[in-house]
């Protein structure tokens, strides 16, 4: 193999400014005088980068926005569960509550005045209510109607004096109210009344400023044993298939009914605990508290 000769290759023509030293000093000279001259100019640009830089997002800020978005965007189109706990404090308020608590799940207690000093339990229950954070209390009248209510409603204002002495006692801080023993509404077009003889009733009740809220679907106890029913897949289907359909009271909205008391023993509180667990990480569910219900504010 031959290998190249730098002495057989032909001559090149040198640059001008290899063969005379003054030549190179001058261009050497144009070049330093150009760029000093262009270099204030060059600063500002620079510092205009600087300045775009800091006022523009970079992708990762980008990214962690269109994250956001999409986060928002699924929230949304989440439907609203409204958990709702009625008839506290009694046997079992504290139970549910300790539950609550554990799963870390946002829970409204209608709340009956005359159970909060009833007893030193339930004036304890009661102080435990008021302090955490996270849950809802609502009113749910003073006195249940003495649990006899197709007396309680035929004196309407009887009825509305009833609520009014449970909101002064107890001081809630919103207006969603439930009627005792009836499935009743009145949240802006929302007007459904279970029995025709409270109608009179529950219309007095909303005009002197309550949110009557009733329910979609009842977690429903025995009277007896108060044995919550332990079938909650078909509570799961029952309320999968109304928002499915827009059967709610509010499409895309829906209010469960539960009572404390069914919540009495380790069973019934284990099976709460992941009824609640199972609502809590369903990705198509939102849980909301019942003031956030679509027109009660
Ligand atoms: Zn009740």
């Amino acid at each position: 193999m031959i290998l190249p000769d730098a002495g057989h290759t032909a001559p090149m023509a040198r640059p001008a400014f290899v063969s005379n030293p003054y030549y190179l000093l001058a261009t050497l000279l144009v070049i330093l005088l150009v760029s000093c001259s262009q270099s204030p100019e060059k600063s500002d640009q620079e510092h205009q980068l600087d300045t775009t830089k800091k006022t523009t997002p970079d992708s990762f800020t980008i990214r962690q926005q269109q994250v956001a978005d999409s986060m928002a965007q699924i929230r949304s189109s989440r439907k609203k569960i409204y958990l709702t706990f009625d008839d506290g404090p009694n046997a079992g308020t504290m139970n549910v509550l300790n539950a609550v608590i554990e799963e870390q799940v946002p829970v409204s207690f209608f709340i009956v005045a005359k159970h909060t000093r009833d007893s030193r339990e339930q004036i304890q229950t009661w102080e435990k209510l008021k302090n955490t954070p996270g849950i809802e209390l609502c009113n749910h009248s003073f006195s249940h109607a003495g649990n006899r209510y197709s007396r309680f409603y035929k004196d309407p204002s009887q009825v509305v004096a009833d609520f009014i002495r449970s909101n002064d006692s107890l001081h809630f801080n919103n207006s969603v109210a439930r009627m005792p023993g009836r499935n009743a509404w009145r949240i802006g077009e929302i007007q459904h009344t279970d029995v025709r003889e409270s109608k009179t009733a529950i219309d007095s009740v909303f005009t002197a400023g309550f949110k009557v809220m009733g329910w979609d679907v009842e977690w429903g106890f025995d009277h007896q044993s108060f044995a919550p029913d332990a079938d909650t897949a078909l509570i799961f289907r029952r309320m999968e298939n109304l928002l499915r359909d827009s059967a709610t009271k509010t499409p895309g909205h829906l209010v469960l009914l539960a009572h404390d008391q069914a919540f009495r023993n380790e069973e019934d509180i284990l099976l709460l605990k992941a009824f609640l667990a199972s609502l809590k990480k369903n990705p198509d569910y939102e849980l909301v508290l019942a003031s956030h219900y679509p027109g009660v504010k």
